[in-house]
């Protein structure tokens, strides 16, 4: 195995290159032979089994015992109708579930890892899945290891490897070492595995192993089976449904046992009882809301987010903080140095060519040999055309130098890469120790913060000449024109150097880089401000959500940045990273939930403002990109990785940026509220009229009538109802007005208090109304059936037709938004034409035992339907009132 034997064995047996990689026609030979590299992924979902599902669920099963029961009472007609009641509920489940199953698979897929690879001489970044055997590869802190892979060079790696080891405790990996055969795979430190975590350092290496044959594909079968979460939205429901199903239970028990007390058959009344449960139970509510939490998931892929588990979606309507970085999300991250400082001269870009400024060369030379950005094309005239993978401040670097025309390739030759120390938010600075191939000098190339670099330093390039900081005021120079250049919202970057004659004995890269720098200069990096952010922003602020901004920059850069996009902080509301490590503890909490903007900040800041506004009680949204940011992300209530972050945060978050747009942000959090918004409707108008039924049937057992509504009609009209309209109430769009109120709390149950009173206040009357009609008719003499005729179709069309005015809580039904909703009107339509069908189809006559009925009595129908509505609108108007005003006070 690759881990005994050398490098150049292994690149040997490979068959590669290490200096270019493979040929795109040898990795395709290799894809066709050895296929992709991934493990035996997560199935599409399968038809077949998410129907077979619907057999399990407990009403469908009482049903069929009830179709069976009603063969042997030899009720043949129920029999078919319990029979199409049962296969519509089938179909109806099937295809809810079936969607949202293929919409979350869709989701995961999407979910990819990529991987840097060498071929043909270039680094490009590829997926992980198309990596082969033999290819060279790059890991940095952060990375997932794509495949398994022999170290070819490596600086200062660990990995952690506790998903395929057990061992917590990172891994030290080297490049250099040979281990004999038997080793365990723990201890095999040239050898780095698929699927575990680079922590810190980087690496190059070859591909060993990929997919299947590695050695995370050999355990694959046991680390796939990862459970899905049960959301608390989704334990909302079942209590919900549970406390419904109780309720009815007892309720038809003591219309059932009322029912034969009065001596009707036990088999009628059974199949009664029966029929009362399809339509009291709200089976379809779990499926409904798995539905609305899809579509809303979908809707927010569509602007450019991704959330992770469905867990997020419905959170995210309640966020009441988002925490942003400043640098990529509210700025563009598309970075260009502006102007470079030296100790003399002030050299703008058009300066950048054709001088020989030695400090500015320094500089460039800096800047290009300390940088771990990866070169995919520098050539050429045209910069458009250029491609680097990495970090964007580096990558500013590149451009800049290259107006100059220096390129990387340009100095590597001369030079050997000893160690570094990688560039950290906590450090706030980076290292490289470069060997002289030319005279065999050791040169360390420092850049970073100003205040750092200044630090670090002891002499300063002047007139090129290296001069000594012997008097304080000299490096105070140097912080005043950092705070000038912070002022014009510049990033600015600081470069410094040094050189030893010969190559110490044990380098030790902290102790060497840390004292008797060289300060070289000051770089300014112009970020610019992302257009659609102050918009977002202004958005936030009226949706109730707080907006802080959290930034590694300078307090200066920070504030006016702020000011650019509308979180304008006073000197008492910008807290630095300092500030957060000597405040009192008393006093951090509140400190940290005024501040707008923390500067200076180090990833680990993260955590401590997360968890002081949790103790707030605030819903916290927190955006991170680094392997550092991971415990922050997982704390927060919604973790939000950078589609370009590191593989660990956007393990670890619960939504991915796509396009890392602050904008986006407060996009998904709008589509969370439009998601709650929607099961709050969907619940409503599922409940408001399920009592109905109940009274109905109790009613007329304690009064001994005839039963104003037989099983059949009963099972029809939970077809009508609760089939159609109630599944397309789930597409429901953004209302207006949706961003100008508070969040919502997150223990707020799903039946506000107008939804209550709506159900209480319409649904209970209304029924008590219809069959005080029933009574006042049966008094009157008429024919039974005729009765029971114009009742189905009046609760039918009611509870139809009112769906219009559950469609929103908060504009009155006499909106021009009424009828956008596509699949509600076809809903709607379709269930009349059902209703219709019922009555005049003389087929369904039979069944149902309906009669035809005129004009008078559909009008006797509309009316009804129309004082419900006015009902539930009086009853809107009544509780929006309020907040309009608040709204307006504001
Ligand atoms: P941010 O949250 O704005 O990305 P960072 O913590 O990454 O902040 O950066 C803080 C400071 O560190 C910057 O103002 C800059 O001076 C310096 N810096 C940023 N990136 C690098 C880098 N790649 N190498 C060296 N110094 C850097
Ligand atoms: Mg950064």
């Amino acid at each position: 195995m690759f881990h005994a034997k050398t490098k150049e064995q292994t690149i040997k047996d490979l068959n590669t290159n290490a200096e270019l990689g493979l040929t795109e026609k040898e990795t395709t030979k290799c894809q066709k032979e050895f296929g992709k590299n991934k493990l035996s992924e997560a199935k599409p979902p399968q038809a077949i089994f998410i129907f077979l599902k619907q057999f399990s669920n407990f009403f469908t099963i009482i049903l069929l015992v009830a179709a069976a029961l009603s063969l042997i009472l030899k009720e043949h007609f129920d029999f078919v109708v319990i029979l199409a009641a049962v296969s519509f509920n089938l179909v109806i489940g099937f295809i809810q579930e079936f969607k949202a199953a293929k919409t979350i698979y869709g989701l995961k897929k999407m979910v990819f890892i990529t991987a840097k690879v060498l071929r043909e001489g270039r680094v490009h970044k590829i997926l992980a899945e198309d990596l082969v055997p033999g290819d060279i590869i790059f890991v940095d802190a952060g990375d997932k290891v794509p495949a398994d892979a022999r170290l070819l060079e490596s600086l200062d790696l660990h990995t952690r490897e506790a998903i395929l080891t057990g061992e917590a405790t990172p891994s030290k990996k080297k490049a250099d070492k040979i281990f004999p055969e038997k080793t365990p795979l723990a201890d095999r430190e040239n050898m780095i595995y698929m699927g575990t975590f680079c922590l810190s350092g980087k690496a190059k290496a070859t591909v060993t192993a990929c997919g299947p044959n590695s050695e995370m594909g050999k355990i694959a079968s046991l680390a796939l089976k990862t459970k899905e979460k049960q959301t608390p939205l989704e334990t909302k429901m079942k209590s919900l449904s549970l406390e419904i199903a109780f309720l009815t239970f007892a309720a038809i028990l003591l219309i059932l046992f009322g029912g034969v007390i009065r001596g009707i058959a036990l088999s009628e009344m059974f199949l009664t009882a029966i029929a009362l449960a399809v339509a009291v139970i709200p089976e379809g509510l779990l499926v409904t809301v798995v539905i609305v939490l899809t579509l809303g998931m979908r809707r927010i892929l569509e602007r450019k987010a991704l959330v992770r588990e469905l867990l997020a979606a419905e959170t995210l309507g309640s966020t009441t903080v988002i925490c942003t970085d400043k640098t990529g999300t509210i700025t563009s991250g598309e970075m260009r140095v502006e102007q470079i400082l030296t100790a003399d001269r002030v050299f703008n870009v058009k300066d950048f060519k054709n001088t020989k400024d030695p400090a500015l060369m320094k500089i460039f030379q800096v800047g290009l040999l300390c940088n771990d950005v990866y070169v995919e094309n520098d050539e050429g005239e045209n910069e458009n055309r250029w491609k680097f993978l990495g970090d964007p401040t580096e990558t500013a670097l590149f451009y800049a130098a290259g107006k100059a025309d220096l390129k990387k390739r340009n100095f590597e030759k001369n030079y050997k890469l000893l160690d570094e120390i990688p560039f950290d938010s906590y450090l706030k600075y980076m290292a490289v120790a470069q060997k002289n191939l030319e005279n065999g000098q050791i040169e360390f190339f420092v850049k970073g913060s100003c205040e750092r670099i200044l630090d670090f330093s002891s002499h300063f390039f002047e007139k090129s000449e290296i001069k000594e900081f012997t008097r304080f005021n000299q490096k105070e120079k140097f912080l005043e024109l950092n705070s000038q250049l912070s002022q014009k919202a510049y990033r600015v970057l600081a470069c410094g150097y040094k050189i030893l004659g010969k190559i110490p004995k044990n380098l030790d890269m902290k102790k060497e880089t840390t004292v008797g720098l060289v300060f070289l200069g000051l770089v300014a990096i112009r970020d610019p401000v992302r257009t659609s952010v102050k918009e977002a922003i202004k958005t936030c602020e009226e949706a109730g959500i707080r907006v802080k901004m959290i930034t590694g920059d300078h307090k200066a850069t920070a504030k006016v940045i702020g000011q650019e996009v509308g979180i304008n902080a006073a000197e008492n509301e910008i807290l630095s990273g300092e500030d957060l490590d000597f405040l009192p503890p008393a006093e951090l909490g509140s400190k940290i939930c005024q501040a707008k903007i923390f500067a200076r900040v180090a990833p680990k800041h993260k955590l401590q403002i997360v968890e002081a506004l949790q103790e707030k009680k605030e819903i916290v949204a927190m955006t991170g990109d680094g392997v550092n940011d991971t415990p922050a992300l997982k704390a927060a209530n919604i973790g939000i990785a950078m589609g370009q972050g590191s593989e660990a945060a956007r393990e670890t978050s619960n939504m991915i940026l796509l396009n890392n747009n602050f904008k986006t942000i407060e996009a998904a959090v709008e589509e969370g509220r439009i998601i709650f918004d929607n099961i709050r409707k969907v619940t409503l108008y599922l409940l408001l009229y399920t009592f109905a039924k109940v009274i109905l049937i109790g009613g007329a057992l304690l009064f001994n009538f005839a039963l104003p509504l037989l099983p059949v009609q009963i099972l029809w009209m939970n077809i009508i109802e609760d089939g159609l309209p109630d599944f397309a109430l789930a597409f429901e769009k953004k209302e207006k007005g949706i961003m100008k109120e508070k969040p919502k709390n997150i223990s707020e149950q799903i039946l506000n208090p107008v939804s209550k009173i709506i159900i209480f206040l319409v649904g209970l009357p209304a029924a008590i109304l219809l069959f005080a009609v029933y009574f006042y008719l049966v008094n009157k003499g008429f024919d039974e059936n005729y009765l029971r005729s114009l009742v189905f179709i009046t609760l039918a069309l009611t509870s139809v037709i009112t769906v219009y005015s559950c469609k929103s809580l908060r504009t009155s039904i006499c909106h021009r938004s009424v009828f956008t909703n596509r699949f509600l009107n076809i809903a709607v339509i379709t269930s009349i034409f059902l209703l219709i069908l019922a009555i005049y189809l003389p087929g369904l006559q039979t069944i149902l035992k309906t009669m035809p009925l005129g004009i008078f009595e559909w009008l006797f129908a509309f009316a009804f339907a129309a004082l419900n509505i006015l009902a539930i609108e009086i009853i809107k108007k009544i509780f929006n009132k309020p907040k309009i005003q608040m709204s307006n006070i504001k």
